[in-house]
């Protein structure tokens, strides 16, 4: 079966959540096919080649769940992005805004060799705030940032455009 089909029928829509009006993509049913997993974590290492990157910074929550195999079959190392307070040592913080209010995440000081080249994975790009934040986070600790693979891009949230030149590849665009 096409992996494109098979992403779009193991993502679920769950109207109202997390608040009223918002309609969640939850990726849960597809983390629950074996086949659909291994297909997103299959298609993305193949699009950029094994020995391409040096580390692979997954985002927190669900992009730890794609970025770890990730890094696995890459042969690259993982590094986690996490919201602020998580991490138990020295980090770089970047706040950016939600639709209500603001986040901030952070990542290790440490967390790159400089010149280390780095793919951000996630699984949903929506309004790119996310994204755009772990991409600063890499530049400062040191590493090149090569690309973001994510598996759901949200393209009326036009998140792409937040992102300037970076290489953003996504298994399904809605
Ligand atoms: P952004 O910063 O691009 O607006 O939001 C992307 C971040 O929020 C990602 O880390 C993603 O996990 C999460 N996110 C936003 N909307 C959704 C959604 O509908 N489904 C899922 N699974 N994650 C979402």
């Amino acid at each position: 079966m096409d992996l494109g089909k098979l992403i779009q029928e193991r993502i679920r829509d769950v109207d109202d959540y997390p608040k009223p009006g918002v309609v969640f993509k939850d990726i849960t049913p597809l983390l629950a096919d074996h086949v659909a997993f291994a297909g997103v974590v299959d298609a993305i290492v193949n699009h950029h080649g094994r020995g391409t990157v040096d580390k692979i910074v997954g985002i927190e929550a669900r992009g730890f769940i794609l970025a770890a195999p990730v890094a696995y079959h890459f042969g690259a190392g993982f590094v986690p992005v996490r919201k602020k307070g998580k991490l138990p040592s020295r980090t770089h913080e970047e706040t950016y805004d939600l639709e209500y209010g603001t986040e901030t995440i952070e990542i290790h000081v440490d967390a790159f060799e400089p010149g280390d080249r780095v793919l951000i994975v996630d699984d949903v790009l929506a309004t790119g705030g996310t994204a755009r934040a772990a991409a600063e986070l890499v530049r400062r600790g040191g590493g090149e940032v090569v690309g973001l693979s994510v598996l759901l891009e949200l393209s009326f949230l036009h998140g792409r455009g937040k992102l300037g030149n970076l290489d953003v590849h996504s298994l399904v665009t809605v």
